[in-house]
């Protein structure tokens, strides 16, 4: 009997030369887009710019909102959201995809500049889950900025461009790592110990520090910065990499921060190519995820809801609060992250038929979570056959996939601060292999599937 057993494959077993040249084409435009945008304020700004091509405009500039009306809000250069006002009345609620922009990295600590044996440094502190070891002896660029107490903004980008120099942090030689292998991987590299190279030239104009002046020299020269500016500003050390694409057969992309913008960008995609829903659409890109969803751009924040609460006045000519929570209340949403794909090296992590597989299409997680699901938004069993109902009749292919074996570790999305909201909510992304690690590995099937099912969910 047809369909009495789940059963699913590699999504590009057996596909039309057509419809891969339409999956690679897409993807060479998002491996260009991460390329250039590693970290939450680069993507934001590129959101925008995407965005404004697509005409889009400034929440804050309408006086009124009505269906097929396009506008976004940003939230403090490090977020956005992005609206497609649909034909049906805003308290029946919005579909909104939500993913996050910000990735694992290692930020420069308030005060980072020191000199010791012979070699300036800059003092890092580790943003969101790493294993340490991977980000030793890889080239590292710094991306940032630093706020003048006047205001002013400096933007900051080395190591991208191919004549700009790159940093690294040195790792420990084979030869004198003798102590070291015997530790467990956990205590043998420390964060303490995540200083990265910056200069060597000492400057003659000093008596002492001259390695730390003639760095501090060239970042004035060039940026007029002091090192007390430093404590006003952020500035992120990431993988200088290039988005690539990964086998013989180009089936993948190896790039850095694929979690989360892989399912960021597919999501703006699907926004910027939604004309007239009849629920209104809504692309929700969000910080911080990688640190719990704190802080006013994570969302744990009010900035989505008191967002909303404008779009929904401006939809209506009387305004209430009841107007917000219903419309709250009626929302649906996507929460657009990635998830870990089966990894044969790693087998005994994973429970094969509750894994997912790369290039097996779009990852429907109902739950994430540790141990007996703490912490996880477990998707109510109607709304996930909602979804996958949606995606079925749009031809997407799904695959549906657990964070690995039972008590072997867990993680958590967005999902369960969106589902605080009242909303209804199912995690959906991308399978990864390599998840947090400085270069992670993506399929492009996925890739163009979670696209693909982004916008019938926006659209249905
Ligand atoms: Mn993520
Ligand atoms: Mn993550």
């Amino acid at each position: 009997m047809d369909g009495l057993l789940y059963e699913k494959k590699n999504g590009f077993e057996g596909i039309s030369d057509e419809e891969r040249t339409e999956i690679f084409d897409f993807c060479a435009e998002y491996s260009n887009a991460i390329t250039t945008a590693k970290t939450e304020r680069e993507f934001s700004d590129l959101a925008i710019s995407l965005l404004d091509k697509a005409g889009f405009v400034e929440l804050g500039s309408k006086s009124s909102l009505k269906p097929g009306d396009r506008v976004y809000s940003v939230n403090r250069g490090k977020g956005v959201a992005a609206f497609v006002i649909g034909t049906d009345s805003i308290e029946n609620g919005t579909n909104i995809v939500g993913a996050h922009i910000d990735s694992p990295r290692l930020d420069l600590k308030p005060n980072p500049l020191f000199e010791d044996g012979g070699m300036a440094y800059f003092k890092t502190h580790y943003y969101g889950g790493i294993r340490k070891y991977q980000w030793l002896n890889i080239p590292l660029s710094l991306h940032g900025v630093v706020v003048k107490r006047d205001g002013t903004q400096i933007s900051v980008s080395i190591g991208e461009d191919k004549d700009d120099p790159i940093f690294c942090i040195s790792d420990l030689l084979p030869h004198l790592a003798q102590r070291q292998s015997e530790k467990k991987v956990g205590a043998a590299f420390e964060a303490e110990k995540l200083n990265v190279i910056v200069g060597n030239i000492p400057c003659d104009d000093t008596e002492k520090n001259k390695l730390k002046y003639g760095v501090m020299k060239l970042l004035n020269e060039k940026y007029g910065i002091c090192e007390a500016d430093f404590i006003t500003s952020e500035l992120e050390l990431v993988p200088a990499f290039q988005a690539k694409d990964l086998g013989l057969d180009r089936s993948m992309i190896a790039a850095y921060g694929h979690d989360d913008r892989v399912c960021a960008y597919t999501a703006l995609r699907a926004v910027i190519e939604t004309k007239k829903p009849a629920k209104t659409a809504v692309c929700l890109l969000v910080d911080k995820e990688e640190i719990g969803s704190e802080g006013n751009t994570g969302m744990q924040s009010r900035y989505f809801e008191n967002t909303l609460a404008k779009v929904c006045s401006l939809c209506k000519e009387s305004y209430n609060d009841l107007i917000l929570r219903e419309c709250l209340s009626n929302s649906a949403c996507l929460s657009a992250d990635v998830g870990a794909a089966y990894d044969a090296n790693y087998a005994e992590v994973y429970e094969k038929n509750n894994s997912c597989f790369v290039n097996e299409g779009l990852l429907l997680t109902k739950y994430t979570g540790a141990r007996g699901k703490s912490g996880a938004s477990d998707a109510n069993a109607e709304f996930v056959a909602k979804i996958c109902g949606i995606l079925d009749k749009a031809g997407v292919i799904w695959q549906t996939g657990e964070l690995g074996r039972t008590d072997i570790g867990g993680g958590g999305t967005i999902a369960c601060y969106v589902a605080n909201l009242d909303i209804e909510v199912l995690d959906a992304g991308v399978p990864l292999l390599g998840m947090h690690s400085p270069y992670e590995v993506a399929g492009k099937f996925d890739i163009y599937m979670a696209y693909k099912g982004y916008k019938a969910f926006m659209n249905n």
